[in-house]
């Protein structure tokens, strides 16, 4: 394990005039930001800031809200490409900094580096900044499932797999492992976590959000941003990405959505409220377009919501280059002064610019001509610098160097890891209980089989993850984890996606020769991120269908392990497979858990945090509304997924024997509704089940969900033990958006659902 060394200690002195002022923070109180009347143009920040503001040029000011890569500052050979290792170009350097007083730098050139490196290069950076104009750069990265970008730091699972584990705690807790990695680095923001609703898996993103529910994103995405920013460094999160980027019309990406307003306040508003008011610093800019309006200049969203209604009062960042698509993409600006003049206007703060220098000349330009005020200037340099405050970086002796990671704590780390990895693992068929295998002739397949980056998707070392030159040594595939516990591993390697129907029958020879008891298919995606991970088709790859339905036919029994990060369609196949495994994208140490959940050294107990669709074009969310029940031969039964929201299997099953509810069944608006459920492990061995409450709104003005989820908690049972547990939820979240848009709950009867457990109860004004 390879122990970050602190490098020697650098203090960075540097005098801004009033900061020798002791400064009182002012901070707003948010309530009143939600009074009708706000002003977007008021902004309180401390005395610290408004003193350093008052002594800042016009310059200084749009370099901060300029955002530049790294990549745009490193040296080239003579041939236009990166040296390596990257080295930064002092006169490029100089220029984005002393010239242009860019105030925030961005990501890696390409792929990660060493924290010894990270720390030199932004050292050199910082120690530039304080010369030039006495305000270290607000350093930002993508540091997603772990420190994606830091050489040795474990890589976990994305968030679809953290979802799974519906264990908020593990979550924040692998998150302020996540910030002391990056802090470590010298960068104190995280362009992390993703707020967007995972309820179209063709997106793909997908991977990427915390699947389906509401509450569960909302619950995971606040967990996230408190492990973030309440560990023990100041770090900042981003809430991204800002509003409604999710669901595009073609399931492809940045292509238009159109969500209408009631829709976007109840699905896709709430993740981004709750974390707002856990005090994330941040959030970016959904890069596409809503309704026809770029997110880029939607001001009614941007401020008007955001600012006004939600109390946001940090930072909003761009997505990348997107005030430029707004010209050369989205086509609502003539050139790119107008784009950059649409976009302020609308409420950006800082621009992810990220490869040239033209924003600040043009932005600088339009408050010449007086088409921006200095005083919107100076109401988002306010946002930027309070941010900075927040992370330190106004002290009067900054102190860049990172703290010291500690090799134990690196341990924690990964052990962290690696449970989060065995706890997302998805037990979802087990026929005749093929599954654990036990020690007897296995024979591994499957084009993911024996590949660390299909384990990490994308973001693990490069953007797309998929350079084997960036992962980490000495991770474990499943292959090679599998061989390390059962002593009869055979392997038949497919090589690559693209694997033929002659590659099918050498396999199909190989097991008629061989004759193993059990057949694991490893199956599902290569790694991709964002457009590049556009399909046209949600059905799993024709060649994998076909080396299913081969493996079969031999008669063999037949697992089947999909690592992806969206659910594919296999219907056809399902009935071929006696086990089925959904490990998603489970990060570096996905290996090992699922070698344990497969031989049985791990009780699985991860639950699927979205609804897994059996065809491809019908896919149906889980809290569809009653029509969306109606058949085509009249009976209520057409919602017909591969496997419900929340499913998942333990190999001893835990049942629910009854709900009772607590104190009577009638509730005032506010009264906590409180269910008592009775649980029983009916196996023999300890398992960790995952109870959820459904309500069901009888009778509403807008058409009712059939069903919502209200609470849900991890239980564990020994062998027999029956259990008793409570869950409960305040009446006030039996509520939606009504057609004057605004959040009621409406009086009346309600269903109480855990499992096939009813129970009834009123709400009464
Ligand atoms: C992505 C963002 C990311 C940004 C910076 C964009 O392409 O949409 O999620 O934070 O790049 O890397």
């Amino acid at each position: 394990m390879s122990l970050i060394k602190s490098i020697s200690k650098m203090k960075y002195t540097y005098l801004i005039l009033s900061i020798l002022i002791l400064a009182t923070s002012c901070s707003s109180d948010k309530s009143s930001k939600r009074i009708e009347g706000f002003d977007p143009m008021v902004y309180r920040a401390s005395a610290r800031v408004e003193t350093l503001l008052s002594s800042m040029t016009l310059e200084e000011k749009i370099g901060e809200m300029t955002q530049i890569t790294l990549e745009f500052m490193c040296q080239n050979n003579d041939e236009g490409e990166r040296i390596e290792p990257h080295t930064l170009d002092s006169s490029k350097v100089s220029k984005v900094i002393n010239e242009f007083k860019v105030g925030s730098i961005l990501n890696c050139a390409g792929h990660s580096y060493s924290p010894e490196h990270w720390q030199e290069l932004v050292t050199y950076i910082q120690e530039e900044s304080i010369k030039s104009k006495g305000i270290p750069v607000l350093y930002g990265v993508d540091a997603i499932h772990g420190a994606t970008y830091t050489k040795g730091a474990p890589l976990g699972p994305q968030q679809i797999a953290l979802a799974a584990t519906w264990d908020t705690s593990i979550v924040r807790n692998l998150s302020t492992e996540t910030a002391k990695e990056v802090w470590g680095c010298g960068i104190p923001w995280n362009f992390s976590p993703v707020l967007d609703m995972g309820r179209d898996p063709r997106w793909p993103r997908f991977w990427e959000t915390f699947g389906e529910d509401v509450k569960l994103v909302s619950d995971m995405g606040q967990s996230m941003v408190k492990g973030y920013q309440e560990g023990p460094m100041p770090f900042a999160a981003t809430l991204k990405h800002f509003l409604g980027y999710s669901t595009p019309w073609s399931g492809k990406d940045r292509t238009p959505a159109y969500i209408p307003e009631r829709q976007l306040r109840e699905i896709f508003l709430p993740p981004f409220q709750k974390s707002v008011d856990a005090g994330a610093l941040s959030v970016m800019i959904n890069s596409g377009e809503i309704n026809g309006i770029p997110t880029h200049i939607n001001k009614f969203i941007l401020t008007d919501l955001l600012r006004g209604e939600m109390g946001f009062e940090g930072v909003a960042v761009t997505d990348w280059e997107d005030i430029k698509y707004l010209f050369t993409r989205h086509k609502v600006a003539e050139n790119y002064k107008d784009a950059i003049k649409l976009a302020i206007d609308a409420g950006i703060d800082m621009s992810m610019v990220p490869l040239d220098l033209t924003f600040p000349k043009l932005l600088k330009e339009l408050v010449d001509e007086g088409m921006i005020s200095e005083e919107r200037i100076n109401l988002s340099v306010r946002r930027i610098l309070t941010m900075k405050e927040k992370l330190g970086l106004l002290e009067i002796d900054v102190d860049v160097t990172p703290p010291f990671i500690e090799e134990t704590e690196r341990n924690n780390a990964e052990e962290l890891t690696l449970l989060a990895a065995k706890e997302c693992i998805t037990l979802l068929k087990n026929v005749n209980d093929v599954l654990p295998i036990s020690d007897d002739k296995i024979l591994v397949t499957g084009p993911t089989a024996n590949s660390q980056n299909v384990l990490n998707g994308g973001w693990s070392g490069t953007w797309q993850g998929v350079n084997p030159a960036y992962n980490n040594p000495g991770r474990l595939t499943p292959l090679v984890a599998l061989r390390q516990s059962i002593s009869q591993v055979d392997f038949f390697d497919l090589k690559s996606m693209s694997f033929s129907s002659s590659d099918i029958n050498n396999l199909i020879s190989k097991i008629e020769k061989t004759k193993p008891s059990t057949v694991i298919l490893f199956l599902g995606e290569m790694p991709y991120t964002e457009v590049v991970g556009n399909i046209d088709d949600l059905t799993l790859p024709e060649n994998q269908l076909d080396l299913v339905k081969a493996v079969k036919s031999t008669g063999v029994n037949t697992v089947g392990v999909f690592i992806e990060g969206r659910p594919r369609t296999f219907d056809e196949i399902e009935p071929l497979l006696d086990g089925i495994v959904m490990a998603y994208l489970p990060g570096e140490f996905g290996g090992i858990a699922i070698s344990e959940v497969l031989t049985g050294a791990f009780n699985p107990c991860g639950r699927l945090p979205f609804t897994w669709p059996k065809y491809p074009s019908s896919h149906v969310t889980y809290d569809r509304k009653y029509t969306e029940n109606v058949h085509s031969d009249f009976s209520m039964n057409a919602f017909d997924p591969q496997y419900e929201f929340g499913f998942g299997l333990n190999y001893s099953p835990v049942i629910t024997n009854s709900i009772k509810l607590n104190g009577g069944n009638q509730f005032y608006l506010g009264d906590d509704v409180s269910i008592e459920v009775e649980l029983e492990n009916i196996g023999e061995r300890t398992s960790t089940e995952v109870i959820m409450l459904f309500s069901q709104d009888l009778v509403a003005s807008i058409t009712p969900s059939v069903d919502k989820l209200k609470a849900y908690q991890r239980v564990s049972l020994e062998p027999g033990e029956v259990k008793n547990v409570t869950l409960s939820f305040s009446s006030n979240d039996l509520g939606f958006i009504n057609q004057n848009l605004k959040y009621v709950v409406e009086p009346g009867l309600f269903n109480l659902r855990v499992k096939d457990k009813y129970a009834s109860i009123s709400i009464i004004n």
